[in-house]
Parts: structure tokens; sequence; C-alpha cells
């Protein structure tokens, strides 16, 4: 039981929300430090157990609603209880991201499941120094054969974390993702964020459902999990554009290892560059993947990256014939919905689509 304090007076309305924000902080007893366990008052009344930091904006990361130690045992119960969350789920699928940090009561632990390969991300400072904790519990508890840290995130900085990466355990290297019954390899070590893209698996589904006899581009393509997709579903053929040349390479491989090869062409090119360069409908594609990272990283880059947007999904709308189908994507956090949209249509426009 956590024997620090930190007592504060949240914003109003704030209920169980698992931050408390510096601002919201009066005092603390017992002077925890980065990283310590503590017991969080609010006027009085026990809010519950979490993980302070006093150098962040986020102070402090609850982690239970009671008086309870962050020890291996409550670790163990939730990394299982996460398990069986995603196995619940995504039925027949052993490969996904486990912990979703705070949503799983385990805040600021990212940890994505290879089969028994482990690659964890932390973004606070008290998960950071229970790394070893984290790994032995994945082991001991979840079976895991190998454990890799993968902090390069900039997520650490705020938290005053270096960009770290090591092997907590074993020898992680080249993991083999089954996703939807297709398989791709990844790399854990070298490979983008963790090695592959779990959050894209149903819209990969959705391409797969979508391709039939037509040509498909997939722009900012990674390791070929849309092109892969789109060929298993009936593609007649499929272009893949992006920068990275091991990106590429791995694509390539990917597309062998699911028997369409024949079929997918990856092309090592600048996506603005490329997609602007074709004649139009002309070039024949009549489905349009564009995943591209993400634009808008901070809010100062909002207006930039939106024209970025802009000009992207203008310029595969003009590919399109019509029929046509665009399949497009964000995962920058500070693009909304309703904003998005608008830049569709100001898209669309551009285009005279
Ligand atoms: N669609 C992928 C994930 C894409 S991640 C999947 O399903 O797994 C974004 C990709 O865009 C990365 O592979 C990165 O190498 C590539 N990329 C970033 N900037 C690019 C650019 N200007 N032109 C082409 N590719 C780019």
């Amino acid at each position: 039981m956590p024997d620090k304090r930190v007592l504060c007076s949240r914003r109003r309305g704030r209920g169980r929300h698992p931050w408390v924000f510096s601002n919201e902080v009066q005092r603390s007893e017992g002077e925890p430090g980065p990283g310590d366990a503590v017991l969080v008052f609010d006027r009085g009344r026990l809010v519950g157990s979490a993980l302070y930091n006093p150098h962040s904006l986020i102070a402090a990361r609850l982690y239970s609603g009671s008086d309870e130690a962050f020890d291996s045992e409550l670790l163990g119960s939730r990394l299982l209880a996460a398990r069986e969350r995603r196995r619940a789920a995504l039925p027949g699928e052993e490969d996904f991201r486990l912990a979703h940090g705070e949503p799983d009561g385990l805040p600021g632990l990212v940890v994505d499941k290879y089969g028994d390969q482990y690659v964890v991300q932390a973004h606070s400072v008290g998960i950071d120094q229970r790394l070893e904790l984290v790994s032995r519990a994945l082991v001991e508890q979840l079976g895991a054969t190998a454990v890799y840290e993968r902090d390069d995130s900039r997520l650490r900085e705020p938290e005053g974390l270096p960009r770290v990466e090591r092997a907590l355990f074993g020898e992680p290297g080249e993991a083999m993702v089954s996703e939807n019954g297709a398989r791709f390899r990844a790399d854990l070590r070298h490979g983008q964020k963790t090695g592959w893209f779990f959050d894209q698996r149903v819209t990969r589904r959705r391409v797969r459902a979508l391709a039939r006899d037509r040509s498909c581009l997939d722009v900012f393509s990674y390791s070929g999990g849309f092109a892969v997709n789109a060929a298993l579903g009936g593609a007649k053929r499929v272009a893949a554009v992006d920068s990275s040349a091991a990106a590429c390479s791995l694509g390539a491989a990917n597309a062998e290892l699911n028997k369409v090869g024949d079929r997918c062409e990856f092309r090592c090119e600048e996506a603005f560059r490329f997609l602007e360069s074709l004649p139009g409908p002309e070039a024949g594609f009549d489905l349009v993947v564009l995943d591209p990272p993400s634009f808008i990283k901070s809010k100062r880059e909002k207006q930039g990256g939106l024209r970025g947007f802009r000009r992207i999904n203008a310029a595969a709308m003009r590919l399109l014939p019509e029929g046509g189908i665009l399949v497009t994507c964000s995962c920058s956090h500070h693009l909304s919905w309703p904003e998005m949209r608008d830049m569709l249509a100001a898209a669309a426009e551009d285009a005279g689509r």
C-alpha cells in the first residue's frame, strides 16, 4: 500500500479520469519522488492509488480506485485481464496490442504481443522504473519468450525520459504476425513503431472485402498491410508506394509469403511526387488507400498538416474514375473527425470530384 500521499483539488466533473494534473495538486506528504506510488486524496476523500511524477503536467496517473500496491501481482492480473479482453474482441487472433495504458489500468504502459514475443513502451516515469517488473510478469505469467523495450516515442519527452531500445528478456528479433488469416513478417528491433501497425486490422479487412477485380494503389504502404489484403481480396493488380526502402522490401517479402507476389509491385518513392506525377484516371487505379504518417504531431503543426492532408487527398481523388473508391486514414490525434470531413470536402473541390 502506498504510504506517500498527494492531496489535490480536482476540477469539477473529472470524476474517475485517471490523470491528476499538476495544477490540481495542492501538496504532498511523505516527500514522494518521480515514479513513486502514492495515495491521491481529493478534498479529503480517497480517489485511489497512482504513480506520481512531480515534474510532469500529468502529476499522477491513477491505477486503482482504492488503496493498492503496484506490484507484480497487480501487474500480472492486469496484463492477463487485458489479454482476455483483446482475445474476446478479436476471436482467433494472437497478435495484437495487448495493453493500451490507462484503459487497461496500466497507466503509461503499452504492450504489443507478437505471439510469444512482446514489445513494451513506457510513457511515464512510474512505468519506466518498473519495466523489469513488467518484463518478469510477461515471462512468468504470460509465457513470454522475449521482451523488447522500444522506447523511441516523443511522448516520453514531457516525462523527462530518454529514448531507449533494449532487450529486457531473451533475444527479440523478427516476428511473424498473423492477422485476418494473412501473415506478415515484422522486425521488432528495426521496424517502424513496434514493428507492425496493429490499429489498421479492421480497415485492412474492409479493403480486402472491397478489392475484388479492382486495381489498387496502396500509398504509404509500409510492409504491405493494405496491399497484401487487397491482393488476397482478389484485386487484379496492386501497386504500393513508400519512401522507405526497408519497408518496400519487407512489403515485397510479405506479398510472396501470402502467395500474391505476382500481383503486387512495391515502389520506393515519395508519395506526393509519385501521386502528382500520375496522369489521372488513365493510370487505371480504381481503389486508392492513403495511410499517411501523422502530419499533425502537435497543435502548432495543425495548419501545415491540414494543407498536407488536403493536397494528398486531392491528388488521390484526381486519380479515381467514377465509381472508384478512396480509403483515407489519419493517425493525427489533433485532427478531429469533423475537421477531417471538412478537409476531405475541400480536397474533393480541389480535385473537381
Ligand atoms: N499502411 C501501413 C502503415 C503506414 S505508416 C500499414 O498498413 O501498415 C506510414 C508510412 O509512410 C511509413 O511506412 C513511412 O515510411 C511512409 N512515409 C512517410 N513519409 C512518406 C512520404 N513522403 N512518401 C512516401 N512514404 C512515406
